[in-house]
């Protein structure tokens, strides 16, 4: 715990063996200067639209980030697409590359999920607003106990045979706390291009689904609030993640 608090500036840390989401942990307790929730098991970890996160004991890193910020709700758009792009960068760091995002919040491997961001916002908003940004990333899950994972995963061991779970924490908090900044400071547009590298939806063929409705079109990147670009028979529509979800046609 020393280590990892050493590592972290100006965070405060709840490191607990059990809870049930570290995003719930964060918005129960609440939050009034920077925290870090971090479990070894949620027995509710959430996704998307309360889809279940799987979390089984000692297998996987589940943190969430507790974080206060002045900027108004509006320049949030792109927040989960810099978390996604603060956690290659710390892979990158950590010998692994070719990892790429699905728009808006998957962390992928060749097709396969290595880890999901969940953004959410909580607490009333006097004195600016408070974020919490929750990450869960396999490290190295066995199969047994992901049985319930309807689509294609992977554990980043088996990129790193030699990842340590602390060393990832300490890297990928770092890393986001330099790319909080920057986006405190320039908003999501200096990261574009940055985006643009790991797009894995870029020029691909995608459909957007939004309750019953779908629209296929074509990737064509993001735009300086991190709405997605679909390029259509119709022109260039923006789609914004609230509830849509993207699948790969
Ligand atoms: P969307 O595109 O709408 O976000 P999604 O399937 O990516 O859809 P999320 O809410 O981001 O949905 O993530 C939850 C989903 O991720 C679960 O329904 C399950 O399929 C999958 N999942 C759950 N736990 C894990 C895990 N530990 N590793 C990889 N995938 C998981």
């Amino acid at each position: 715990k020393a280590q990892i608090e050493e590592a972290l500036h100006g965070f405060s840390l709840d490191l607990r063996l059990i809870t049930d989401s570290t995003n719930d942990k964060l918005k129960g307790d609440g939050f009034t200067h920077n925290k870090l929730v971090v479990a070894e098991y949620q027995s509710a970890g959430r996704g998307r639209r309360g889809r279940k996160w799987v979390s089984p004991l000692a297998s996987n890193l589940y943190w969430s980030l507790g974080w206060k910020t002045q900027l108004p709700v509006q320049q949030l758009g792109g927040l989960s697409l810099i978390v996604g792009l603060a956690i290659v960068k710390a892979l990158q760091q950590l010998g692994i590359t070719g990892v790429e995002l699905k728009w808006p919040n998957d962390i992928r491997y060749q097709g396969r999920k290595l880890g999901g961001i969940l953004v959410e916002l909580s607490g009333d908003m006097v004195g600016g607003l408070q974020v919490i940004i929750g990450v869960g990333l396999n490290v190295h899950m066995a199969s047994n106990a992901a049985e319930s994972i309807e689509q294609e995963w992977i554990n980043l061991q088996e990129l790193e045979p030699t990842i340590s779970r602390q060393q990832l924490l300490i890297t990928v908090i770092q890393c986001l706390q330099d790319y909080l900044e920057r986006f405190s400071d320039g908003g999501f547009e200096s990261f574009l291009s940055e985006w643009q590298r790991y797009d894995e939806c870029l020029n691909k063929k995608v459909a957007i689904l939004q309750g019953e409705d779908v629209i296929n079109g074509i990737g064509a990147g993001v735009d300086a609030n991190g709405a997605f670009l679909l390029q259509t028979g119709k022109g260039i529509k923006p789609v914004y993640a609230g509830e849509v979800s993207l699948r790969f046609r």
